[in-house]
């Protein structure tokens, strides 16, 4: 349900129109097919993979014979959800079988990267695990207050140095701190001016190695965020970030606040990294795994 509410402006828009039109028209023509590839890119699905969804739609339609438009409808929901199957990629959180798990949260300011760490820390401390956060933004105004902001919210600590310190002398602190602590998971908060990227990501390249020499098999995710609201401009940072960084898993966060959740889609078909969570909404628990079945009966249920 959590799911629902949270796709309410994507049901809104792109159910809605789907229905309107299975309901309008009772055959299936070119006007239909246009009229329904319009919806589905309307919702940031995506121009390729609507020609795909379009494509394989008609060979169902001949194959079965399929006359009646409504007869269609459930086809059309099975391929979304084909669509969005991960595949062989695992879309559940990589966590280590014994000692510490470090995860570093990487992504451009302002999509939401220290509300999802905040709300993270909540989820695995639900959970039972012992959660310690790394302040390693010391680039923006204000990020590390921020941080200890969730850290106070949730009840978990914060590790930091000042404004504008070494982000990977933070990180070597926090991984001693967490060792220490007997902590399972180390959230860890990484900066994200966009401005000068060369210089973000060789700051991200000094985090993992940092890291690395601490467990070599950290981090055991590096998840990066992503804004739904910013459509197609989420689809080309995903890019950009996973030429430069060894990226495992996506955040997708504001999905209650676009009507273009089909974005999730189009991600799914354009990158080889699993969409792992998604923010609904800003409090501490809306953050959801995704699981794309239940993406898709929000949608049409
Ligand atoms: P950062 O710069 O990437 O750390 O971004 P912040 O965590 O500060 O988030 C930027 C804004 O987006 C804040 O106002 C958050 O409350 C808001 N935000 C983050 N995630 C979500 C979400 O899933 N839904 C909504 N509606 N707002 C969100």
């Amino acid at each position: 349900n959590k799911f629902k509410d949270g796709l309410s402006k994507t049901r809104n828009a792109f159910v809605e129109g789907i229905e309107d039109l299975f309901s309008r028209r009772k055959k299936i023509d070119e006007e239909f097919y246009e009229e329904l590839e319009e919806i589905l890119i309307g919702a940031d699905v995506g121009v390729n993979t609507v020609m795909k969804l379009i494509d394989e739609l008609r060979v169902e339609v001949r194959k079965q014979k399929i006359e009646e438009a409504a007869a269609l409808q459930p086809i059309l929901s099975e391929k979304l959800v084909a669509l969005l199957q991960p595949g062989e990629v695992k879309t559940t959180l990589n966590i280590a079988e014994s000692g510490l798990t470090v995860i570093l949260f990487v992504g451009v300011n302002g999509v939401g990267k220290t509300t999802t760490i905040g709300k993270m820390a909540h989820m695995l401390k639900q959970e039972g695990k012992k959660v310690l956060l790394a302040a390693g933004d010391t680039f923006r105004a204000g990020a590390i207050e921020q941080l200890e902001v969730w850290g106070q919210r949730v009840g978990v600590d914060v590790i930091k140095q000042q404004s504008g310190a070494d982000p990977a002398a933070v990180m070597f602190d926090a991984l001693q701190a967490a060792k220490t602590r007997n902590v399972d998971v180390l959230l860890c908060d990484t900066a994200g001016r966009l401005q000068n990227k060369t210089n973000l990501m060789e700051e991200l390249n000094k985090i993992y190695r940092v890291i690395r020499r601490e467990i070599p098999e950290a981090p055991h995710e590096v998840l990066l965020v992503l804004d739904a609201t910013t459509g197609q401009n989420a689809l080309s940072q995903a890019k950009l970030f996973s030429d430069k960084t060894g990226l495992t898993g996506l955040v997708l966060t504001k999905l209650d606040g676009t009507a273009k959740g089909g974005i999730v889609i189009a991600i799914r078909q354009e990158m080889d990294i699993p969409v792992k969570f998604v923010g609904l909404g800003e409090k501490m628990d809306d953050l959801q795994p995704f699981d794309s079945e239940q993406f898709v009966h929000a949608l049409f249920t």
